[in-house]
C-alpha cells in the first residue's frame, strides 16, 4: 500500500500529453488552450469617451461652451475642440483633439443660444485612455487555461477565433460485476443498479473528455479481457469500476496483466478508495476504481482529474475554500487519510453530511465538498478551519 501523495506522484509522472487541434472559438467551451494568446491591439485602441456627454477642456468648465459637432461611436471626430468649445460625444466614441475630459450629459444645461453650460460637481475625466487596459503584445491568456465563459471575450479581443487546444481525452467507462444491472431495469434480488457508469461518464464529460460507455461486464475472465482489449484499442483512458478488491471474483487486475498492462499501484492508503489501481500499456492508462460509488467518485475527483490535467496541459487547480467546522468531527479508526463529504451552511461554516460509508451514494448529492482528515487524526474540534474541496 502506498500513500496518497506517492500515488498522486505516480499518476502525474505517467501522464502523456495529448496532441492538439484547432477549434472555432464558438465551439471551444471547456477545451484547454495549448497556446499563449497575445493581443494584437492596444485596448482601448484610441482615447475613448466612457460616457454620453460633451468633450471639452477642463480649463473651460466655468464658462458656456460652443458645440462644434456631434461624434457618434465608430466615426472619427471631424473637428478639434478649441478654447470655449466642446463636441457632443457618445459612449465609445473617439475623443476629439484638444479635449481632455467629458462632462456627462446629465450635468449640463442647454442655453438658448445653442451653447451648453456645465453645472455638475464631479471631476472625473470620463475618458478611457488608449492602451490603459491592454498594450499591444500583452499576453492575455496563457497556455493551460481552460476556455470558460470568462476567458472567451479575451480570446475574441485578441482575434483568436481558432484557438489551438488539447485533443479531448478519449475515456472509456466499464462497469464490472455480475450483480450490476442497467439503471433502466428493475433489479431482482440480489441485483443492484449500475450507478457508477453514468456517474463516471458525467464526471468525465464535465472534465472536458470525450467519454463512452462500454457497458456492464459480468465477473467473467474472458468477458473482462475482451472488453479491456476492445476499449484499450479505442481510448486513451479506461475507467473500470468494481472487481479490483480481494474477493474471489475481483478479476480486473489479473485480466489487465494478461492484456499486457503494467500495474503501477493497486492500493492507496485513503478512505474511501483503498483498492484503487493504476496501470499503463503504451499510451493507454487505466484506473481500476472500487465498485462502491462514493469511492469511485472520489477516485475520479483526486486521481483521474490529476491525470487528465497532465494529458491536456490544464493548469487549473480544484476550487477549495477554508471554513470553520460547525460541529466537532469524530471517527473510530484513524489509520488512513479520509475524505468526508460536507455541506456549507448559510452561516459560512461547514458540517459533515450524514454518511454511512462508501456505498452511501445519496450522501454526495447533498454535499458541497470534501474535507481531508489526515491519518492519525480521529477528532477535529468545532471551529477548526478546514479546507473544503468543492465537488
Ligand atoms: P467490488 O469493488 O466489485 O467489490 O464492489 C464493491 C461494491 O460496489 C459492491 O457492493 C458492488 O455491488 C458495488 N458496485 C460495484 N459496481 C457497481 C456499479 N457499477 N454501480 C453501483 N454499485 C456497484
Ligand atoms: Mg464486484
Amino acid at each position: 500500500m502506498i500513500s496518497f501523495d506517492e500515488a498522486l506522484r505516480i499518476v502525474r509522472a505517467n501522464a502523456v500529453a495529448l496532441g492538439t487541434e484547432t477549434v472555432s472559438l464558438g465551439r471551444g467551451l471547456g477545451r484547454v488552450l495549448r497556446q499563449d494568446v497575445a493581443s494584437d491591439t492596444a485596448m482601448p485602441p484610441f482615447d475613448k469617451s466612457a460616457m454620453d456627454g460633451f468633450a471639452c477642456r477642463r480649463a473651460d468648465l466655468a464658462g458656456a461652451l460652443e458645440v462644434v459637432e456631434t461624434i457618434p461611436a465608430g466615426r472619427r471626430p471631424r473637428r478639434a475642440v478649441g478654447p470655449g468649445q466642446c463636441a457632443k460625444i457618445m459612449t465609445g466614441a473617439m475623443m476629439p483633439e484638444g479635449a481632455d475630459c467629458v462632462v456627462i450629459v446629465e450635468e449640463t444645461a442647454p442655453l438658448p443660444d445653442g451653447r451648453v453650460r456645465w453645472q455638475g460637481a464631479s471631476s472625473a475625466d470620463n475618458v478611457c485612455r488608449k492602451g490603459s487596459d491592454v498594450a499591444a503584445g500583452d499576453r492575455l491568456v496563457a497556455a493551460g487555461t481552460r476556455i470558460t465563459p470568462k476567458v472567451v471575450a479575451s480570446l475574441a479581443l485578441a482575434g483568436c477565433v481558432e484557438p489551438r487546444v488539447s485533443l479531448r481525452p478519449r475515456v472509456g467507462v466499464i462497469a464490472t460485476g455480475s450483480e450490476i444491472v442497467d439503471p433502466a431495469a428493475i433489479p431482482l434480488v440480489p441485483q443492484i443498479r449500475d450507478t457508477n457508469s453514468l456517474q463516471a461518464l458525467a464526471q468525465a464529460e464535465q472534465a472536458g473528455c470525450d467519454a463512452r460507455s462500454y457497458g456492464i461486464v459480468q465477473d467473467d475472465a474472458d468477458a473482462i479481457t475482451a472488453v479491456i482489449d476492445r476499449a484499450a484499442g479505442e481510448r486513451d483512458l479506461l475507467l473500470i469500476t468494481g472487481g479490483v478488491s480481494m474477493g474471489d471474483f475481483d478479476l480486473v487486475p489479473g485480466r489487465l496483466k494478461r492484456c499486457g498492462f503494467t500495474i503501477l499501484f493497486d492500493k492507496v492508503a485513503v478512505q474511501p478508495g483503498k483498492p484503487t489501481l493504476f496501470a499503463r500499456r503504451g499510451d493507454v492508462r487505466v484506473f481500476g476504481m472500487p465498485g462502491n460509488p462514493v469511492s469511485a467518485f472520489i477516485t475520479f475527483e483526486f486521481f483521474v482529474k490529476e491525470l487528465l490535467a497532465g494529458m491536456t496541459g490544464a493548469s487549473e487547480r480544484p476550487s477549495s475554500s477554508r471554513c470553520p467546522l460547525a460541529r466537532e468531527y469524530r471517527r473510530r479508526r484513524a489509520d488512513r487519510l479520509a475524505r468526508v463529504p460536507v455541506r456549507l451552511t448559510p452561516e459560512g461554516t461547514v458540517e459533515a453530511v450524514e454518511y454511512h460509508g462508501s456505498a452511501h451514494i445519496t450522501s454526495l448529492a447533498g454535499a458541497d465538498g470534501l474535507i481531508a482528515v489526515p491519518a492519525g487524526v480521529d477528532w477535529i474540534p468545532k471551529d477548526t478551519l478546514v479546507d473544503v474541496r468543492q465537488i
